[in-house]
């Protein structure tokens, strides 16, 4: 790529709001070419009535339905390949657990244009060859530890990979190779603070960090200035989902007001998620976005379920690239607690299996300290309840220990008594979070 100083891709970047759009369209006409040859696009397009070579205007991609989770989970993953399996070269997969997560087959091709999508990202806000990037993000099926790692060899930075966890080696690695940057998950860079403190170190004059990458999880403004005081750095918002790379979605600026989402690669549509109308610009809506740059798993119209407003105007960075604020919440009931996605419906199902069926339950989600807590309430039975104590730890401990093989973070199980939870006659409130971001993000 030829970077300019000021942009990884100036091709792209500095692109007009017309000539986008232009680009917008033959990538999108191109896209349902490739969609066209795999089974499951070919029954999609059929039962939606939908011509994929009569298509004239972006709007037109109103004329198909909305891909969801769903839409991807069960069955053959391979139905949605639009190239041999032989040219797939990698999987990703969402956060969840293995019952819930979905998988994303990569080409090479895909592979080098997300590198090239997050190289932007980090190049935008000023990462170059001489920084030291540590990033502190699980490796693995989740996107967000490949995804900066191969953005930030391209861009020549001195990678080192250590991956999440292990506070006092993060600590070690950070003054022992003079990072300069980090990718971090928000509440773990408020944990990470509590080990500065117990070994000592300030990380303002301890370190030579000077700007950090948050995402993967919802956060506060709030929590973005703590991080930035804290450590001496700059901190940007980073937002992505498996489904469409991973990061390099949407992205903040040096102006650090709203995400440029990277409309080259994604077309994306702020939708009302009842209705399915798309919301007047400024109004919150869900983001649903088409890939327009994938090749081996193209998706359309895919509901992200998260919730965010575009903003209006040009962003004095000079990028036509539309902004999108932070995420506000899902429109589903999916939390994400320590950076993994986990659905009540999960809880219901080791419940059920524990207790058998109408036991009532709720999730509390709290901080503590700086890391996220979940609690998980739960009634038992009456003559349980009346029953020896020693036989409810064990039931306590069970529930626990099946939770935690199906969600991946292990709660705080706390046994009730019948009758305690609140059981209204609409829908039941099953998660009460009482995070701080939460709060925020309700106005309270
Ligand atoms: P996954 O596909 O498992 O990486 O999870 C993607 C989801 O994580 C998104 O749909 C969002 O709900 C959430 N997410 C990722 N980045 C951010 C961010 N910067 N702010 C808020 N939520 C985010
Ligand atoms: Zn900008």
């Amino acid at each position: 790529m030829n970077a300019d100083g000021t942009h990884w891709n100036p091709d792209m970047e500095t692109l007009g709001r017309e000539e986008l759009e232009a680009l917008q369209l033959e990538r999108l006409k191109e896209t349902l070419q490739r969609c066209a040859r795999s089974p499951f696009y070919q029954a999609w397009f059929r039962d939606a009535g939908f011509e994929p070579g009569g298509f004239e205007s972006l709007e037109d991609i109103r004329g198909l339905p909305c891909m969801e989770k769903d839409t991807l989970r069960g069955g053959d993953p391979t139905r949605f390949l639009t190239v041999p399996l032989d040219d797939v070269v990698r999987i990703h997969s969402s956060s969840g657990t293995t019952g819930q997560a979905t998988v994303i087959f990569h080409t090479a091709r895909d592979i080098e244009a997300w590198a090239e999508l997050v190289a932007r990202c980090m190049y935008m806000v000023g990462v170059r060859r001489s920084d030291v990037f540590q990033n502190m993000m699980g490796y693995g099926l989740f996107t967000g530890g490949l995804g900066f790692h191969y953005a930030a060899e391209k861009i020549g930075a001195l990678v080192i990979p250590a991956g999440s966890g292990n506070s006092r080696r993060q600590i070690q690695l950070m003054r022992d190779f003079h990072t300069t940057v980090i990718h971090i998950i928000p509440s773990y860079a408020l944990y990470l603070l509590e080990v500065f403190g117990e070994l000592g170190v300030d990380p303002r004059g301890g370190t030579d960090l000077r700007i950090a990458f948050i995402g993967a999880e919802p956060h506060t403004e709030g929590l973005r200035r703590r991080v930035e005081e804290a450590y001496g750095v700059s901190a940007y918002n980073s937002y992505g989902l498996s489904e469409m790379c991973g990061p390099g979605v949407a992205f903040e600026c040096p102006e650090q007001e709203g995400m440029h989402v990277w409309e080259d690669s994604f077309l994306m549509e702020v939708l009302d998620p009842l209705t399915l109308e798309p919301v007047e610009e400024g109004k919150e809506g869900e983001l649903v976005f088409t890939s327009l740059n994938r090749e081996g798993m193209p998706l359309l119209r895919y509901r992200t379920r998260d919730l965010a407003s575009v903003y209006r105007g040009e962003c004095p960075c000079g990028r036509v690239h539309r902004r999108i604020s932070r995420i506000k919440g899902r429109s589903d009931d999916m939390f994400i607690v320590k950076g993994v996605n986990v659905f009540p419906m999960q809880v219901e199902k080791v419940l059920l299996g524990v207790l058998g069926v109408g036991s009532n339950y709720q999730i509390v989600l709290d901080t503590v300290g700086a890391m996220d807590e979940m609690r998980v309430l739960v009634e038992v039975a009456g003559e349980l309840w009346h029953g020896e104590v020693r036989e409810l730890n064990r039931l306590r401990r069970r529930i626990m220990e099946e939770l935690r093989q199906e969600v991946l973070v292990t709660p705080l199980v706390e046994l009730v008594e019948p009758g305690s939870l609140p059981a209204g006659e609409g829908k039941a409130v099953r998660v009460v979070d009482k995070r701080e971001h939460a709060r925020h993000a309700r106005g309270d």
